[in-house]
């Protein structure tokens, strides 16, 4: 198979997300008042109704609907005031009541959309931006239509379909065969605690166009569905589910192409890794003559590659039809606006606020709202410094903080050692030239290994930077003393031998030599 990237030359993806959560902020389910609890004993959260025993009669959560369309009111949908419930009609061991009860042609919350900020390796996937400059969008009838370049990048506007609400089933527990799969399996239990779960199911246009587009989206849907709090978004315990839709068209044609389904993308890696085996696969496909069938494939991360699971059924199969025993809603507007009053800064708002009052970069200010730990941490330290030194903290954060949480998936920021009080010392230490950014890279590992303030490993260490002139001009003349040689052709023109004689000077200051006072005197002597 050819690699994404030329693929990519030939061929243009086309990608539409239909995203699960379920709302594990609420306490009961959607239809009934069983407790809501991931891992309880097998069916001790179970009653009639969840289970569809006859005669059981729904009540809807209002909770729920609340929890719904704060999504809706996040994610710049329109919230649908006459909407109602429906049931899709299968039988599966999971679904004890033979249908689910879900939404119709009309959900709570359609036609919102979320903007993409795309920068980094990942925007090289993206290569039809020709020409357009900082600001520009794609014209209206060109594939770049929904795209604004920027410095670094470039911002995809992608459309939301709908977002309805639904439950979720229960969960088969299959025994006997290898990974808890149903190939080779002996016998098949079932839980019901999840069946009633309130589950809203968000479906986008197919905007996207890369699988990166798709990681983002979900990533920033994640951040949004957090800071509303609905859902805690785990997507190894499956409180965020996503099916990846996807096709392939020439590049230069319009028509869209046959899509397959991607299911268990449990990671923002198997999201990616997934849509861009699978955009590989049916290139692979189509350029051998063959024809992609409209199907559900299950991406195997560990053998990196997708499977059929099944030919795709149609909504006709499922006999849809308006739910008999749940009421049409009619949302008021002031229960709208009760919601409304509701929603908190969300992460764009808050990105914006940190460039605005800090000025930071919209690079910084969006990567510091990646994660809500960070964003706290980095408004603790604000609080400490009145605003003071907000570049150096955003980048202490952005680059070792991040990276250190990437690398321990135990770390968590809010108990360890490195308190925004002592990030702070840090910072300041590097910004009076007490210490140089190498040494305070060791300073952060110290504090997080010796739980210390910043001051007391560098004292402790005898670390401090030496910006005394005075004694690194002695440096700097022995260096250029010992090697006359390479000051001869320094003067002759090789300016690059620069960089050995600072490489000189930090070593004979034992690496705490200031790098830019070290600088200065070089050039001055050498007579540049
Ligand atoms: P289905 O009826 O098969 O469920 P939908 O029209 O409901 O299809 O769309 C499901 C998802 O697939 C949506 O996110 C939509 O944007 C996306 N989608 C639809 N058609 C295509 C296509 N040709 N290629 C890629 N994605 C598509
Ligand atoms: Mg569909
Ligand atoms: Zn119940």
């Amino acid at each position: 198979m050819r690699k994404l990237e030329e693929v990519l030359q030939d061929w243009e993806a086309v990608i539409g997300l239909e995203v699960h959560a379920e709302l594990t902020t609420l306490t009961t389910k959607m239809f009934c008042g069983c407790k809501l609890e991931f891992g309880a004993d097998p069916n001790t959260h179970t009653c009639p109704v969840c289970l569809g025993l006859p005669g059981a009669l729904p009540v809807p959560n209002k909770a729920a609907i609340e929890s719904i369309v704060l999504a809706g009111l996040a994610t710049n949908c329109d919230i649908e005031k006459h909407s109602m419930f429906y049931r899709k009609n299968y039988m599966y061991p999971d679904m004890s009541k033979n249908f689910q009860t879900t939404q119709g042609p009309i959900a709570f919350c359609m036609r919102g959309h979320l903007d993409l900020e795309v920068d980094g390796v990942g925007a090289k996937e993206r290569i039809d931006l020709g020409n357009l400059k900082p600001g520009e969008t794609g014209a209206a009838d060109s594939t770049a239509a929904n795209v604004t370049r920027t410095e670094d990048g470039y911002v995809a506007h992608v459309g939301i379909t709908r977002i309805h609400m639904e439950e979720d089933a229960g969960k088969m527990v299959h025994v006997g065969g290898g990974e808890g799969r149903i190939a080779g399996a002996t016998h098949s239990l079932v839980d019901y605690n999840r069946a009633g779960t309130p589950l809203i199911e968000l479906v986008t246009e197919p905007d996207l166009r890369t699988p990166e587009e798709a990681r983002l989206f979900m990533q920033k849907l994640r951040q949004i569905y957090l800071a509303i709090g609905i859902s805690d978004c785990s997507m190894e315990e499956g409180s965020l589910r996503c099916d990846g839709n996807v096709s392939l068209r020439r590049r230069g044609t319009k028509e869209f192409g046959t899509k397959t389904e991607l299911k268990n993308m449990n990671s923002f890696k198997n999201l990616h890794d997934g849509l861009a085996y699978e955009i590989c696969r049916q290139a692979e496909v189509l350029e051998e003559g063959g024809i992609i069938y409209q199907e559900t494939r299950h991406w195997d991360p560990s053998k990196k590659r997708t499977i059929v699971m099944r030919v795709k059924e149609t909504a006709d199969d499922y006999r849809l039809f308006p739910e008999p025993d749940l009421a049409p809603y009619d949302l008021s507007d002031e229960f709208i606006n009760r919601v409304r009053a509701k929603l908190p800064e969300l992460p764009d708002e808050k990105a914006q606020r940190y460039a605005d009052t800090y000025g930071l970069s919209a690079y910084d200010a969006r990567h510091l709202v990646d994660h809500r730990v960070t964003a706290n941490f980095f408004e603790a330290c604000m609080d400490l410094t009145q605003g003071d030194l907000a570049k150096p903290l955003a980048n202490l954060i952005i680059n070792d903080i991040t990276a250190h949480m990437n690398a321990d998936e135990f770390f968590d920021l809010p108990t360890s050692p490195l308190t925004p009080e002592r990030a702070v010392e840090l910072v300041k230490l590097l910004a009076d030239d007490t210490i140089s950014s190498k040494q305070a890279k060791q300073v952060f590992t110290a504090v997080l290994e010796e739980d210390k303030d910043p001051a007391a490993i560098v004292d402790e260490r005898g670390m401090k930077q030496v910006s005394d002139t005075g004694a690194i001009e002695v440096v700097v003349d022995k260096v250029l003393a010992e090697n006359p040689d390479k000051v001869e052709q320094y003067k002759g023109g090789k300016k690059g031998l620069l960089g050995f004689f600072v490489g000189q000077c930090m070593k004979e200051t034992k690496g705490q030599g200031n790098p830019k006072v070290i600088n200065q005197l070089l050039t001055q002597k050498l007579g540049d």
